[in-house]
């Protein structure tokens, strides 16, 4: 009981913190030292010393200044995962980010027709340049590929039925699941087929007079092998036109940019499915195309029309940030320039001779091996597909320990752990990082 007796009062303490009453305010820098005083408190009760008043007061500091960071931090992502779902997805380009300040910093033509002075449309704004890239008659943005999906199931087929093969009806990650969204979007959904073969019999058996639409998802995140079978898009297509019926399809990742230039497995490109004979093509902006967070829709101009019209589409509309970067970002591709601008496919075009030779740098500056390894794509695309790559491997007694002080520091760093090793991969860590990345990796 004696040593509890020594612990200051909050009034005393408060005298020597008129830095953090400047920075902080008076009433944050209270309750935060009230804070401190009651854990030192506890530890006291359980037979820990009493701190000494400048350790209470740099407690004090350390806890506001904690509480005062955003808790959306920017990291550096050393992992080798370059659509890293949990750390963002797709970065931007210096292009989308120029554009992103450009219109959010002031007044934009979002909804404004400069010509006539009068009121213009949103959706305008990425349509041509999407009909472009892609060769759709037509395109619609909005919030996410899920509010995609799920705008295009309710416009296109509420109180009606939706077919799809029994191997599509897919989770992706964040509990968007197909059998889910069909629900909420009213479609009656009919399964067809069996996990790992559906044949087009299948779907024509299925088709009613209730019928709307044909449903096709990209199974993104995992794969089925052995033996399968699913119909081919074309051959879906036609079935259903001949009936009258929509395609919808589901790509998912949406890569403009076929991935087997690469050495991975073909993503569903969009412009494959668009001449497959999809009707709406579906897919997210912010995995292989590279840019911001986005639901693409791109096909044919009644459909996308019927869709612009549904109230649901005034719910999931993009924001004028998005439809910036986005513009930037599918620039790029009009120029041919997507190999080299957008970070996502400059990281999947890297040659790892330029990878090693990065890791190896890194090396010199602060020690350790540098060791072949993979990175992945991420993002729910591509499962189990990998590109060779260069890591640097430190030996350190307690790796998960030391990966867990790289994510303090300040921007965090995100490494990988394996087989005993730290792992800094330098595919994913952005061109200028290095020298934050090698301050923290010599302080470890
Ligand atoms: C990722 C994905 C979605 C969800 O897209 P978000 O943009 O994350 O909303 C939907 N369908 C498929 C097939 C996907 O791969």
């Amino acid at each position: 009981m004696t040593s509890l007796r020594n612990l200051p009062a909050i009034d005393t303490l408060l005298r020597a913190c008129d830095p953090l009453v400047a920075q902080y305010g008076h009433e944050r820098t209270v309750r935060a030292l009230r804070q401190v005083v009651d854990g030192a408190r506890q530890a006291a009760l359980h037979g820990d010393p009493v701190p000494a008043e400048a350790a209470l007061i740099a407690q004090t500091a350390h806890l506001l200044a904690a509480d005062s960071r955003p808790t959306l931090r920017p990291v550096i992502n050393a992992t080798g995962v370059i659509i890293h779902t949990n750390l963002g997805r797709a970065p931007l380009s210096n292009e989308a980010l120029a554009a992103i300040q450009a219109v959010g910093g002031g007044y934009s033509t979002l909804e404004y027709d400069l010509e006539p002075g009068t009121r213009g449309y949103r959706d305008e704004h990425c349509a041509r340049i999407l009909a472009e890239v892609t060769g759709a008659e037509a395109a619609l943005v909005v919030n996410n590929n899920a509010a995609a999906v799920l705008l295009a199931l309710t416009a296109l087929a509420q109180g009606r039925a939706a077919i799809i093969s029994r191997g599509q009806l897919i989770e992706i990650g964040g509990a968007f699941r197909i059998p889910d969204v069909m629900a909420q979007s009213g479609a009656h959904m009919v399964e067809v087929g069996t996990t790992n073969r559906t044949r087009l019999s299948d779907y024509a058996a299925a088709i009613t007079e209730q019928t709307a639409v044909i449903v096709r998802a990209h199974a993104s995140n995992f794969r089925i092998v052995g033996f399968t079978e699913a119909a081919p898009l074309a051959d879906l297509a036609a079935l259903a036109h001949a009936r009258d019926l929509i395609v919808l399809d589901d790509i998912g990742s949406g890569a403009l940019i076929d991935t087997a230039a690469f050495g991975l497995a073909s993503e569903p490109t969009v412009q494959e499915s668009l001449s497959a004979g999809a009707d709406l093509v579906l897919f997210s902006g912010d995995k292989l195309l590279g840019g911001p967070q986005a639901g693409i829709i791109v096909g044919r101009a009644d459909l996308v029309e019927r869709l612009k019209r549904h109230p649901l589409a005034r719910a999931i509309r993009a924001d004028k940030l998005t439809f910036a970067a986005l513009s930037a970002t599918l620039d790029h591709y009009r120029r041919g320039e997507a190999l080299d601008k957008v970070p996502v496919w400059r990281m999947i075009s890297t040659p790892p001779d330029a990878i090693r030779a990065r890791a190896e740098a890194w090396a010199q500056a602060v020690g350790g091996e540098v060791v072949a390894s993979e990175s992945t794509i991420g993002g729910g695309s591509l499962p189990g597909e990998t590109l060779p790559t260069w890591a640097l491997a430190l030996h350190v007694d307690q790796p998960n320990a030391a990966a867990a002080r790289l994510r303090q520091y300040d921007p965090p760093i995100i490494a990988r752990v394996a087989h005993d090793r730290l792992l800094l991969d330098p595919r994913t860590v952005l061109p200028g990082q290095d020298e934050m990345l090698l301050a923290a990796l010599k302080e470890l």
